[in-house]
C-alpha cells in the first residue's frame, strides 16, 4: 500500500467521510483512518439509532391515541428485542453502504486508531502514513463523571446496547440527549425519572421550550427531579440508588443512564507531537476556516466544540476540501443560524437567537408567540401543546430566532431556517399565504406576544385557524 496521501482524515464519521469524499471527487489521493465502524457516532450510536427509537415511541403514542378517533387499538408490552434487531440490521446496511462507497471512491481505508508522529505523519497499528493535509475528525464520547458508584450507570452508548427494556430508569442530565432518551423510554413503557442539576430541561434553549417540554414530560408521567446535584450512585437491595449532595436519595432503578455531556476524542492522538494546541477540556480550537494552529492540520466536527451536529461536521468537511483542492479560497462554513431539532416528545426545533440573546444584542426586539393544541390531538385523550415563538430585531423586524415545540416541528423548521438565513422579516412571513389546516400556518399568522393571564391550551385556538384560512 502506498503510504503517502494528499489528505488523511482521522475518523470515519460524519466530518471525516465528508472531507475525504469531496477530496476524492476532486481527484486527490485520500485515506480515512477509522478505529471502529464506518459512519461514526451519528450512524452507530447517535442520530440514526436514536431516530429509529423515536419513531417506535411515536407509533406507541399513536396506538394510545387511536381509540379517540374510533380506531380500536390496544398496546401490549414493547417487543424490545425485535425493535433492537431491526434497528441494528438497518445500521449494518448503512455501514455496508459506507464500506462500499469508500472502496468505490478510491479512498484508502486504514483500520485502527491513529496518533501523530509529527505534523505530517501518523502511526496506525505500527505503520506510518504521511500526508500534506491531515484532518482531525475524531468526534467525542459520553462523559461519566468521576464520582462514587458512577460505573453503575451506563451512557447513551450503553443505551443502544441494552438487551432488555429497562423497567425503572433514571436519566441523569436534561440536555438534548437526556430528554430524547426520556421521551422514548416513557412512551415505550418504562418508568422514567429525569435527574438534573438545572432548574429547567434544555436550559440553553429559549426558556419557552424548556417550560413547555417540562409540562409535556410531566403529563406523560415522567418524574422530573430538577436542581438535584448527584453526589454518587450506590447498589441497594432494590436496585441502583442516586444520592444527592443534600442527602436526598432516589432508589430502585434497574438502569441509570448518564447524559451529562460529551468529551472530545483527543486524549490518544498525541497532538503535542505535531504541535497542535488544545483547550484544557481537549477541544481542538480552529479559526473560521477549520485551521488549527499548525499549518496543514485541520479539525472539523464535534472535536472543535462548535455546534456538535452531523450536518455541521459534513458541511465543514466539504467546504474545507473545496478550499484546499478546488481553489475556492474563501470556502468556509458560516456557523450562524444553524437550525437544530431535539427529538423529544414532542419534538423541538430552533434556529437563531433566543429571546434573551436577542435582547442582549439588539436595542429593539419584538416577540411573537402562540400556543395551541394541534388538530392531531383534537380527539385524543392525551392532548399535547404546540408552542411557537418568533424573535424579531430592529425597526424592520428581521426574524432572528424561531423556537418551536410540538408535533411535526422537526419537519417544519428546515424551510423556515432558509428564510432566516436569507434575512426574512416579519412582513415577509405575513405576506406568505398560510397553508390550512396545519400547525405551520401559525408561523405566518402570528400576533405580538402580550402577557396572557389565561393562556389557552385547548382546541379553541381553532378560531385562529379559521381566520387564517
Ligand atoms: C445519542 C446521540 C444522538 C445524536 N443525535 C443527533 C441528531 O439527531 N442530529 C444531529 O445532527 N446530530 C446528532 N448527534 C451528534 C452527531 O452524532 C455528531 O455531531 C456527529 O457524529 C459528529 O461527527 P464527527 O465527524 O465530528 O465525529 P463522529 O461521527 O463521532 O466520528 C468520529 C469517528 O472517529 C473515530 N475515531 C476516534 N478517535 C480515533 C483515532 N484516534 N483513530 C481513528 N479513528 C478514531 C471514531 O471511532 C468515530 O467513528 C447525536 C449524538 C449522540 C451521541
Amino acid at each position: 500500500m502506498n503510504t503517502h496521501f494528499d489528505l488523511i482524515a482521522i475518523g470515519g464519521g460524519s466530518g471525516g467521510l465528508a472531507v475525504a469524499e469531496k477530496a476524492a471527487q476532486l481527484g486527490k489521493r485520500v485515506a480515512v483512518v477509522e478505529a471502529r465502524r464506518m459512519g461514526g457516532t451519528c450512524v452507530n450510536n447517535g442520530c440514526v439509532p436514536k431516530k429509529i427509537m423515536w419513531y417506535a415511541a411515536n407509533l406507541a403514542q399513536a396506538v394510545d391515541d387511536a381509540n379517540g378517533f374510533g380506531i380500536p387499538a390496544q398496546r401490549g408490552a414493547t417487543d424490545w428485542q425485535r425493535l433492537v434487531e431491526g434497528r441494528e440490521a438497518y445500521i449494518s446496511r448503512i455501514n455496508r453502504y459506507w464500506d462500499g462507497y469508500v472502496a468505490d471512491s478510491g479512498i484508502t481505508r486504514i483500520d485502527g486508531a491513529a496518533h501523530f508522529v509529527d505534523a505530517h505523519t501518523l502511526e496506525v497499528e505500527g505503520r506510518h502514513y504521511s500526508a500534506q493535509h491531515i484532518v482531525i475528525a475524531t468526534g467525542g464520547r459520553p462523559i461519566v463523571p468521576p464520582i462514587p458508584g458512577a460505573e453503575l450507570g451506563i451512557t447513551s452508548d450503553g443505551f443502544f446496547e441494552l438487551p432488555e427494556q429497562p423497567r425503572k430508569v433514571a436519566i441523569i442530565g436534561a440536555g438534548y440527549i437526556g430528554v430524547e432518551l426520556a421521551g422514548v423510554l416513557q412512551a415505550l413503557g418504562s418508568q422514567v425519572t429525569v435527574v438534573a442539576l438545572e432548574a429547567r430541561v434544555l436550559e440553553t434553549f429559549d426558556s419557552m421550550i424548556g417550560e413547555v417540554l417540562m409540562a409535556e414530560m410531566h403529563g406523560q408521567g415522567i418524574e422530573l427531579q430538577m436542581s438535584f446535584q448527584v453526589a454518587g450512585l450506590a447498589k441497594t437491595a432494590s436496585g441502583i440508588a442516586i444520592d444527592a449532595s443534600d442527602g436526598k436519595r432516589l432508589d430502585g432503578f434497574d438502569t441509570v443512564i448518564w447524559a451529562v455531556g460529551r468529551a472530545p476524542n483527543t486524549r490518544d492522538l498525541d497532538l503535542a507531537r505535531a504541535g497542535v494546541e488544545t483547550r484544557a477540556n481537549g477541544i481542538v480550537p480552529t479559526d473560521g476556516y477549520q485551521n488549527t494552529n499548525v499549518p496543514g492540520i485541520y479539525a472539523i466536527g464535534d472535536i472543535t466544540g462548535r455546534a456538535p451536529l452531523t450536518p455541521v461536521a459534513i458541511a465543514a468537511g466539504r467546504r474545507l476540501a473545496a478550499r484546499l483542492f478546488d481553489a475556492q479560497t474563501h470556502s468556509r462554513l458560516d456557523y450562524d443560524n444553524i437550525p437544530s431539532v431535539v427529538f423529544a416528545h414532542p419534538p423541538v426545533g430552533t434556529v437563531g437567537l433566543t429571546e434573551q440573546q436577542a435582547r442582549e444584542r439588539h436595542a429593539q426586539v419584538t416577540v411573537y408567540k402562540t400556543d395551541f393544541t394541534p388538530m392531531r390531538h383534537a380527539l385524543s385523550r392525551h392532548g399535547s401543546t404546540t408552542a411557537m415563538k418568533l424573535v424579531c430585531a430592529g425597526e424592520e423586524q428581521r426574524v432572528v430566532g424561531i423556537h418551536l415545540i410540538g408535533d411535526n416541528v422537526d419537519e417544519m423548521l428546515q424551510g423556515f431556517a432558509v428564510a432566516v438565513k436569507m434575512g426574512a422579516t416579519k412582513a415577509d412571513f405575513d405576506n406568505t399565504v398560510a397553508i390550512h389546516p396545519i400547525s405551520a400556518e401559525e408561523l405566518v399568522t402570528m400576533k405580538v406576544a402580550e402577557p396572557d393571564p389565561h393562556p389557552h391550551h385547548g382546541i379553541d385556538s381553532g378560531v385562529e385557524w379559521r381566520e387564517a384560512g
